[in-house]
Order: C-alpha cells, then structure tokens, then sequence
C-alpha cells in the first residue's frame, strides 16, 4: 500500500510538473509580407529567410482559402475559418442586412463587417495574455467592444524598422506589466511590387532583396533584445501573385449591359447581383468567355468552401490564371491575385524557429487554415471551433515538445489507473477490515426452546 502511494505521488508530480511546463509557452510572433508567392523561394536569393527556417522549419507551399485576396486570407491566418465562416468573404463585399458595401471608409461602421469570427488576438487575451496586433488587416477594429493589448491601424507611412520596434517593445513589456505573449505583424511587401511589374518581372528582385532585408531585421531585432531563442517566430503571406497581360483581358460589358446587373467586384473574382432574371444574365455570362467560368452561388464548387454567407453574391465568375476581368474602365494590372487557390502560384509559404519548433526540417504542404490551431497550441490557448486540423502541423514542432505531450498523457493515463487501483484496492480492504472486527451473529446453540424459556443457555 505505501508503495502503491508512493508511485501514486511520483505519477502525479511529474504529470504536474509536465503541465507546469506546457502553460508556460514562449512568446508567438506572427509576420505576414503581403503577396510572397512561394515560388520566390526558388527563384530569388534570401539568405536572411535561408537562415531563419535552417534553423527551423519550412513549409515549401501553403495552401490558402478561395478567394486568395488579402483580407480574407490573413483573418484565416489569425481564425482558422474560411472566409463562408468568418465573414470576409472578398475585398469588395455588399451585405444584405448592413445593406452597405465593403469598404466603407468609416472605422466605426467597417468593425462590423469584422465580427463574425473571433481573431487570435482577443482569444488570447480571454485567456489572460497581452497581445499586440501591428497594422494587420482587422486588427484596429474592435471585436465586441475589444481589440488587442495594442494595436496600430494600418499606416503606410510607418516604416518597417518602426514597426518590428514596437512589436518587440510590446513583447518585452516594460518591466512592470507583462509582455505580450501573442503579437502579429503585417507588412504590404511584396505585394505592391507584385501588382506593379509582374511576379515575372526581373524587377521583383529588388523587391524581395528588401524583403529579405527586412527579414534580416527581425533576427538581429530579436538578437538584440535577447528574444532570440526564447520566442518561436512564424514568418508567412496571404496569398502568392499570377502574371498578367494586356492580351489576356476579359471584357464584361461585350457579354451583358451593366444594366443587368449591380457590380459588387471586378477581378479576378467578379461578384454579382443580377436586377431581374437571374437565369437570363447567368446564361449570357456562362458563355461570355472561354477563359472565365460563372457560378450559380449554389452551384460554386464544394471545395472552395464559398457558398454559405449572404456576402457571397449569386453570381460569381472566376477568372484563369492570368486573366483579367475589365469593366467600365477599371485598370489592368501586370500581377494580380484573388484566382482559385488551387493553383501554385497562388500559395505563399511559411517559415517558422524557435523553442518549439524542429530545426532542418521541411515540410511540402500544409492547409493555411491549420496555422490558427498550430497557433493556439504553441500559446496553450483553447482554440475557437475552427476549419483546421493539427494533423499535420504537429509535425513542425519539435519533438521535446511532442514527447512533453506524449509523457503528459502517459503519466496522467498512469496515475488515474494507479488511482482506480488503490481505491478499489482500499474498498477492499476496509471490507474485510469490517468483517474480522465485528464477527457475525451466531444462533446461540440451545438444546431446546422449552429449555431455552426456562433456564436461559448457560
Ligand atoms: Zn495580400
């Protein structure tokens, strides 16, 4: 019994000891470069990102969500959700119950269209961590009546030095309050040079050249303020750039009148509202134009995962890669993003070191939705019911970690058997404690009732 007692207290001690260790996570810094394709990977010099995921990980090629546009992508990044669950569905949008049209231009109106999912930021301040959202797309708008620890709107005049400075400020804390345990980062490189020359264009090499450069800032930032080591680091993008041309264009208004219809977006996902028959204007647009495929709302494709929200429009044409959908004078641009996200030129990357995470490690593929759930797992904070699965990205972490968790449940597995064992063992044992001190009744033996009556048994 002592013995069964003492390994009941070892068990339960280590199981502690384990758990003691999870709920201490290091601190999470999340940065988005806009538009990084992960063909920029292969095809340009980065020493600076080279030695960042050499000592960690790399996931060569990220499957993002449909449509491969800015916003709906990185609020998948920080939720989880595709963008039918958490509401941003495209960056042009109309809402049938706002009865208004995305953007608007108004902070105040423009954080409702925000508040259908729950970021990460707020999550993980529910769970008692500061937080620290830089710029990221959503990031200022309050999520009932919350935004992160702190936050930045989006200003292109901050440059990207400043930036990372306060983010590692934030992280540091100021000796009094705690750091921020979670902090997300967005810059609009290279995506802006991506749209202006080409994902083709010999331009793009200075492009990503700054990239890199600014990559090399968070190392030396990190090293600096001695966060190096101690922080896991998870470099990413949103989506990735297709090339496009002046002999690929899709002219709209040469397949219907604009009256038909009211215009929610362009290119190269259109979304429209067609004014009466619906089946009328989807016909002519069905066959307007070999490279551009229209879809009934509840004909779009199951894997897309882009029907179920009354910002999708009930009719939507996507358009080939490469291709650009004009309207009324809207400007063709050399890089374009927003195709199906099925194609690789769409997909950005992810690169991620730090304590918990393997080093010299590669992975081929990972689905953008599973990086909230990797997330909330290397800040032990409950996730949010979400798209993503932890399946695959376990696989990035390192493999203390994921002994840490397989000793975790072997121990706690352990010590409830050896309690079960004990108090069944112990049930036992005070029933036949019971039985040898209180002896059962036994018929006194008489010779006769009569004899019984009258002298009593002697
Ligand atoms: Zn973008």
């Amino acid at each position: 019994m002592l013995f069964l007692c003492f390994l009941l207290c070892v068990t339960t001690s280590v199981a502690m000891g384990n758990i003691l260790l999870l709920s201490e996570p290091p601190p999470l810094l999340l940065v988005s470069f806009d538009g990084f394709r992960a063909e920029y990977l292969r095809r340009f010099p980065m020493p600076n990102l080279e030695l960042l995921y050499s000592q960690g990980v790399l996931v060569e090629d990220l499957t993002n969500v449909f449509v491969t546009k800015t916003f709906p992508n990185h609020y998948t990044l920080v939720t989880g959700l595709y963008p039918e669950s958490h509401g941003i569905v495209a960056s042009h949008m109309y809402d049938p119950i706002i009865k208004g049209y995305f953007p608007q231009g108004n902070d105040e109106k423009e954080a409702v269209w925000w508040s259908e999912a729950e970021p990460l930021w707020i999550t993980a301040l529910d769970f008692g961590y500061k937080t620290a959202a830089m710029m990221w797309p959503g990031s200022h708008y309050s999520y009932n009546n919350r935004t992160a620890t702190h936050s930045v709107p989006y200003n292109l005049e901050v440059t990207f030095q400043q930036r990372l400075n306060n983010v590692t400020q934030w992280i540091l804390g100021n000796g009094e309050e705690p750091g921020a345990k979670f902090a997300a980062l967005y810059w609009e490189e290279p995506d802006r040079s991506g749209h202006k020359y080409g994902p083709d264009s010999e331009n793009m090499a200075k492009a990503l050249k700054e990239v890199d450069d600014n990559i090399g800032l968070i190392v030396s930032e990190l090293k600096r303020t001695g966060l190096w080591g101690h922080i896991n680091v998870m470099v990413t993008s949103d989506h990735g750039m297709a090339q496009c041309s002046p002999d690929r264009v899709i002219h709209l208004d040469a397949c219907l009148h604009p009256d038909n219809y009211t215009l929610v977006d362009i290119t190269p996902v259109a979304a429209l509202i067609p004014r009466e028959d619906a089946q009328m204007v989807f016909d002519l647009l069905n066959h307007c134009h070999a490279h551009m495929t229209a879809y009934m709302k509840e004909n779009i494709p199951e894997r897309l995962h882009y029907r179920n929200n009354r910002r999708i429009q009930p009719i939507i044409l996507i358009a080939d890669e490469g291709w650009t959908i004009l309207h009324n004078g809207n400007q063709l641009r050399l890089g374009d993003h927003g195709y199906d996200n099925s194609l690789p030129s769409m997909h950005p990357f992810l690169a991620a070191m730090g304590p918990s995470f393997r080093r010299r490690y590669r992975l081929s593929n990972l689905n953008s939705v599973d990086i909230y759930p990797l997330m909330c797992h290397l800040l032990s904070v409950p996730p949010r019911p979400n798209n993503g699965s932890l399946t695959q990205a376990l696989s990035l972490l390192h493999t203390q970690r994921q002994k840490l968790d397989l000793s975790l449940v072997f121990t706690l597995t352990v010590g409830i058997v050896l309690v079960l064992f004990t108090i069944q063992l112990l049930f036992r044992w005070l029933r036949s404690y019971r039985q040898s001190g209180s002896p059962a009744f036994h018929r006194l033996e008489c010779n006769g009732d009569v004899e019984l009556r009258a002298n009593s048994c002697k």
